[in-house]
């Protein structure tokens, strides 16, 4: 079979949010790049389908006209203004994202289907600078002579590409890791969760705000609701993959325990249907202390291994590193420089330094919420005290603010109302 054979600046492997959004970037800096996809557009991926504001950030950063865009098509995107956090003791508080100022500024986060939103941002990516191959799954991945290489396949037709870099951005299976990092191929820590959709669920905040259901035999992980456009719902549980192991869950059977049993959220389903099928997926937590790059390759997205490990948001610190491998590589290629050292600089070392401390108060976090007489006292308090609401409201977007729930005293003072 005859090969063709290709040459570019970047391949990027994979074209979920983390490799599109490092295209879009790639983009504005003029740079030429070869993405590889295995799946052909529109995909499914196995998520939650709650967006923060980080993912608005960088799509705003890419181009505000497409936040706009989301914002007018209602039919596709659910706004949300906050999040309701239920207490194992099954009390519930109702968090803004922010404390709003004027009635009209626009919901921080929202809520679409991966199988839409991941093609929306897919049909972003069509620039002069960006050559897509779908259907293409990467096996082999080989680097030399300053260069790195790819074979692939798409249908009967072979081709092989040669660039100064790759990234991975090739989700919680990557290939890209195994091959580059095969002495940290699995993440230290893991969550696996199950996703189902549901219509005719009801009792939704009147501002949609997403909902964490702690309940005590998932802590630290969580069951979720959360309103979908057209009158669906994406309903789930997340759990500590060690867990899973160790206590033997089948979180099938406690998936559907809570939603037949349990008091708060049983009578929400009394006339809901399940569209299609419950199916489970991997969520690698971030750990700040792991690299994310290497010789002539960055890692972004899950394929970093990049999850919250206290929420479980992975798109919106997806699309940041993938944001700021493009700023990398830009700095990389300028510098005629893909080395490791030089990557480790450029990389890791500015997004850990934006992101280690929420990532890091998030494992502490997430520590934390193994104690449900812990998360039962927050929420009773926060429940009657307006004053701790609008702390709790404020740590979303005031890092300082967050770092007290990593302090002793934080709860103390909680506990003596100091
Ligand atoms: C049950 C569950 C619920 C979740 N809920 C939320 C949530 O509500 N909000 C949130 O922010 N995050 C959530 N997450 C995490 C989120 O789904 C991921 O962090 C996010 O999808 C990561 O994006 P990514 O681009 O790195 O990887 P992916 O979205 O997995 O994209 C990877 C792409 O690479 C392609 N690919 C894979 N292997 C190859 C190969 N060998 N060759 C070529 N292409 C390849 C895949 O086809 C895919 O298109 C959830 C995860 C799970 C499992």
């Amino acid at each position: 079979m005859a090969k063709t054979v290709l040459e570019t600046k970047v391949i990027i492997v994979g074209a979920g949010p983390a490799g599109a959004a490092t295209s879009f970037f790639l983009t504005k800096y003029s740079i030429p790049h070869i993405v590889l996809e295995k799946a052909v557009f529109p995909r499914d991926k196995v998520c939650g389908d709650a967006c923060s504001g980080k993912t608005a950030l960088v799509i705003n950063r890419a181009n505000p006209d497409w936040m706009d865009e989301i914002y007018q098509r209602s039919a596709d995107f659910t706004p949300s203004w906050g999040i309701i956090f239920a207490a194992p003791n099954g009390k519930s508080i109702e968090i803004p994202f922010t404390q709003r100022s004027a009635p009209a500024a626009k919901a921080p986060g929202f809520t679409v289907s991966r199988l839409f939103f991941d093609n929306f941002l897919f049909e972003k990516m069509a620039s002069p600078f960006c050559t897509i191959f779908q259907n293409a799954s990467v096996k082999t991945i080989a680097r030399h002579e300053g260069r790195v290489s790819v074979e692939f396949e798409v249908g009967s037709d072979a081709f092989s590409v040669t660039a100064p870099l790759l990234i991975g951005a090739d989700g919680d299976k990557s290939i890209t890791r195994r091959l580059l990092l095969p002495e940290l191929a699995e993440p230290r820590t893991s969550a696996v969760g199950l996703r189902a959709y549901y219509k005719g669920v009801t009792g939704f905040h009147s501002e949609n705000f997403i909902e964490l259901h702690f309940l005590r035999e998932l802590l630290p992980g969580y069951f979720w609701i959360f309103k979908l456009p057209g009158g669906m719902a994406n309903v789930g549980v997340g759990i500590l993959s060690a867990d899973v192991r160790k206590k033997k869950i089948n979180l099938r059977a406690r998936m559907q325990e809570a939603i037949e049993n349990n008091p708060a959220i049983r009578q929400r389903f009394a006339d809901a249907e399940m569209v299609g099928k419950v199916q489970g997926w991997g969520l690698p937590f971030a750990d700040a202390r792991q690299p994310i790059s290497g010789d002539r390759f960055l890692l972004t997205g899950d394929a970093a291994c990049l999850v919250d490990p206290f929420s479980g948001e992975g798109i919106g610190n997806a699309m940041y590193s993938g944001m700021l491998a493009a700023e990398a590589i830009k700095k990389s290629l300028d510098a005629a420089d893909t080395s490791a050292p030089f990557l480790r600089i450029a990389y890791d070392d500015v997004f850990f330094k934006r992101m280690g401390q929420e990532l890091n108060i998030s494992t502490r976090l997430q520590q934390l919420c193994r104690y449900d007489w812990l998360f039962n006292l927050v929420v009773n308090k926060a429940h009657k005290s307006e004053a701790l609401r609008n702390t709790i409201s404020g740590m979303f977007c005031d890092m300082d603010l967050r770092e007290q729930l990593k302090k002793p005293s934080f709860y103390f003072r909680i506990l003596f109302n100091r």
